[in-house]
């Protein structure tokens, strides 16, 4: 035993064994669904276990917990009932009136939450997070506690340098706060690049399946708001059902393998549709012709994403028309499923979106690279 424990786990074996979990009371390797909602006292009015009760306390969510904690070389994460939840908690757990700076392009549903974030007293400034002196310059001293950065960030794959931004960042007093959805915790790791928090939509890559809707975040180092995030979660109910968890859990086994080769695809057909004749561009950070190539080959180790963009030479209706013709790419939003999705983004988007209307966003699933490909340039050519 002790030399099994010697052998240090890659990711991939991390996540196909679940951390090594198993049923200790059946040693099922595969383990239970724990639904109690409440947990018995001990005679003397203790709960020794330490579980008292459902909205807080679950077996279940703590091991999917355990895992990413695992993943992300975190001290600890909390699961929430999804990504908005997960993102809106760290804001609202701000206790004094708090300038947030935040990347301009982002997850369009989060971007338009803070764009509201007056209501409670906090102010912010939406910035080129790519642009290091745009950062620096958007920091007021004394009042400017949280960086909140999104990257490879939607639908535009800008690249923010994690590393750089954890400094000015703490430099100022301030925390850093990491959307790494789209990167995933296979090909970056903010919390070693001096993150204090990391945040995945967990319906996404983690999950995999297009099947739970959760999210997620991960500390370490002592972050000043995680006792609070911890305590909100618990006041709130906000957590993620033991039952999802559970699923969560089965998707991440494949989470490694699933990633990178949904990164291959994306690579591969990102770099075959460089220079098509309907294209203005091809968005990819894997691309040496994207303008966070650089830092994202940096700080992305094994591959950059299952996520690219095309934008269309013939403009807005060009790109519905296109997304109207394929049969192989899903018309639908989200990211990360085994399937893969093609979406007009602009058309989702609110007000103030950086979106291009000629924009299309895709989605990389599991799918033969070459059906794909020859799905969407047919699509490309029967549009024109
Ligand atoms: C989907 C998404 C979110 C929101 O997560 P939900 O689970 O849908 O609430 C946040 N950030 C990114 C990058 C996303 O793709």
């Amino acid at each position: 035993m002790d030399d099994q424990t010697k052998i240090r786990r890659s990711t991939r074996t991390l996540v196909a064994q679940a951390s090594g979990s198993h049923d200790p009371v059946t040693k099922a390797i595969v383990q239970p669904i724990h639904m109690s909602a409440t947990y018995l006292r001990d005679a003397d009015n203790g709960y020794r276990a330490g579980y008292v009760y459902g909205r807080s306390d679950n077996v279940s969510v703590q091991q999917a917990e355990g895992l990413i904690a695992a993943l992300e070389d975190a001290d600890a994460a909390l699961l929430f009932g999804s990504g908005m939840a997960a993102a809106t908690t760290v804001l609202l757990a701000l206790d004094k009136p708090t300038h947030i700076v935040a990347s301009q392009v982002m997850y369009w549903g989060f971007r338009s939450w803070l764009r509201g974030i007056g209501r409670y007293g906090h102010s912010v400034s939406f910035v080129d997070t790519s642009d290091l002196d745009a950062v620096r310059a958007a920091v007021r001293p004394g009042e400017t506690g949280l960086f909140w950065i999104e990257t490879p960030s939607n639908p535009l794959w800008t690249i923010t340098d994690i590393a750089a931004v954890a400094d000015i960042a703490h430099a100022a007093g301030a925390i850093l706060c990491v959307d790494s959805t789209v990167a995933t915790p296979i090909f970056t790791k903010p919390l070693s690049l001096g993150a204090d928090i990391v945040m995945h939509s967990a319906t996404k890559y983690l999950n995999g399946h297009s099947d739970v809707v959760a999210g997620v975040l991960a500390t370490v180092g002592g972050c000043p708001l995680w006792e609070r995030i911890r305590d909100m979660r618990g006041q709130f109910g906000s957590a993620l059902s033991p039952f999802d968890s559970w699923l969560l859990m089965r998707g991440m086994r494949t989470l490694d393998v699933r990633v990178r080769a949904q990164a291959a695809t994306a690579a591969k057909l990102a770099s075959q549709l460089v220079g098509h004749p309907a294209l203005a561009a091809v968005l990819y950070p894997g691309l040496e012709s994207h303008v966070g190539h650089k830092v994202a080959r940096r700080q992305m180790v094994g591959g950059f994403g299952g996520m690219f963009s095309i934008r269309l030479k013939k403009g807005e209706k060009a790109a519905i028309a296109v997304a109207a013709c394929v049969e192989l790419w899903n018309r639908a939003t989200s990211m990360g499923g085994v399937e893969s999705l093609i979406e007009h983004r602009s058309s989702i988007e609110g007000e103030g979106s950086p979106c291009p209307g000629d924009l299309l966003r895709l989605s990389v699933g599991l799918e033969d690279a070459d059906e794909l490909y020859y799905d969407l340039t047919r699509a490309l050519s029967v549009a024109a």
